[in-house]
């Protein structure tokens, strides 16, 4: 049976409180951040590190960026400074206003009632990792929005922890910087993050789901638009002429390798999605995005996507056809490696903890990919939640907990460095 640690209160307070927050940002948001209501949690944010007593507390009021930190409490006022990175905003997949967070006490295992109103069940068929936590206490939606465990379970232990060792000075860490970031559900990467401001040379994001997991490893990416100009005539007369901007479109998708796709790769395997495509006989417009965790790799899908233009604008000639291919972050693997001691602490403080470490290369991106190659290496510690991003989303409260732990742990490690 789980033994309730002196954090329980502290953070089930805490991810209740933040969870009724409305935070949602938004994709087609032209603003940053895309959503004002995002400052609502990052004043309150704002007013409780200065209530615990954290210090160079700053809340950037352009950007919605909240900034603080914990001095070091090493005997001779060293070690080597980290930081922890959370995010502000939810998901738009899901419904995020009027989150009615619940809490279920000893959960005995089997389906559970969110909603007796409208009978919405969480079955554990349908939602396995239920099984881990038997014997837990879960925070819980009604089913009609999603938690917003994603990522306020990771703000909620990073508060936990701040308030835990500034009214502990006896618990000794390095120098600490904290930040919560606005827009990471839209592709935000932490952009406005002031590198200066946050001090930390190294970092950590907490997110991500399934408590003990870490990341170092993300997809290189970039999104490729392909534009047709066709020729439209009648099409009586069409013979020798026209030339049909969706069937060169058509053409183009026919080209890209038939099993290298979202719904047939996994693991490592990288892949072309078409996102969009619009088209008719006078224009036509293609837009997918690449990914690959091997930089090679992805440098070759790139290339591959060049070689079909290429032809497409050889038949239909160079002014019909174009194309265009954005960056859009890079595996953060390249450049962690080169700080082995992030991931070396990483496990150290989880296994300190009682857990046992796990990683799996991330098909997706995170702030930290953007962040790596910014100057700050941020590999990811998951924030423990389950199910993000829609109304079964779910929060084991001892993860949180856990996460406390293994933060005060992983700020011990550091003070043991020197400073650079
Ligand atoms: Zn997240």
């Amino acid at each position: 049976m789980y033994k309730r640690t002196e954090f329980y209160e502290k953070v089930k307070e805490r991810l209740i409180r933040y969870a009724k927050v409305d935070t949602q940002s938004d994709h087609y948001g032209k603003d940053t951040p895309t959503t004002q209501k995002q400052f609502d949690l990052a004043r309150m944010l704002y007013e409780e590190l200065i209530s615990i007593g954290a210090s160079e507390v700053y809340l950037d009021e352009t950007a919605c960026v909240v900034y603080g930190k914990l001095p070091s409490t090493m005997p001779d006022g060293g070690g080597r400074p980290v930081g922890f990175i959370t995010h502000l905003d939810t998901a738009p997949d899901a419904p995020g206003a009027n989150v009615k967070p619940w809490v279920l006490e000893t959960y005995d295992g089997g389906d559970i009632l969110l909603n007796a109103e409208q009978n919405i069940v969480m079955s554990s068929k349908d939602f396995p990792s239920l099984n881990n936590y038997v014997g837990q206490d879960l925070i819980l939606t009604d089913g009609t929005t999603l938690l917003g465990g994603d990522d306020k379970a990771g703000i909620a232990a990073v508060m936990t922890f701040t308030e835990h060792c500034l009214a502990h000075p006896e618990i000794l860490h390095g120098p600490v910087s904290l930040a919560f970031t606005p827009d990471e559900e839209v592709g935000g990467l932490a952009k406005d993050l002031d590198l200066d401001r946050f001090g930390a040379k190294v970092a950590y994001t907490l997110d991500g789901d399934h408590l003990g997991f870490y990341m170092d490893e993300t997809f290189n990416a970039s999104e490729a638009t392909l534009e047709v100009v066709g020729l439209s005539v009648h099409p009586a007369t069409a013979k020798g002429i026209m030339i049909n901007a969706a069937d060169v479109a058509a053409e183009f998708l026919a080209m890209l390798p038939r099993f290298e796709k979202p719904q047939y790769t996994c693991g490592r395997e990288g892949f072309f999605h078409v996102i969009a495509l619009h088209a008719d006989v006078e224009h036509a417009k293609v837009v997918l995005i690449v990914r690959d965790h091997d930089r090679t790799s992805f440098r070759h899908r790139e290339a591959y996507l060049e070689k079909c233009a290429d032809a497409l604008k050889a038949q239909y000639g160079a002014d019909r056809v174009k194309l265009s291919i954005e960056q859009s972050y890079r595996n953060m693997k390249d450049v962690i490696d080169e700080y082995p001691f992030l991931i070396e602490n990483l496990t150290e403080a989880i296994r300190m903890s009682g857990l046992e470490p796990k990683t799996e290369p991330f098909r997706g991106g995170t702030d930290g990919s953007a962040l790596s190659w910014r100057g700050l290496p941020s590999p990811n510690l998951s924030a423990g939640y389950e199910n993000a991003h829609g109304r079964f989303e779910y929060v084991p409260i001892p993860s949180m907990e856990k996460n406390v732990e293994i933060l005060i742990r992983l700020c011990g490690l550091f003070g043991n460095m020197s400073a650079e």
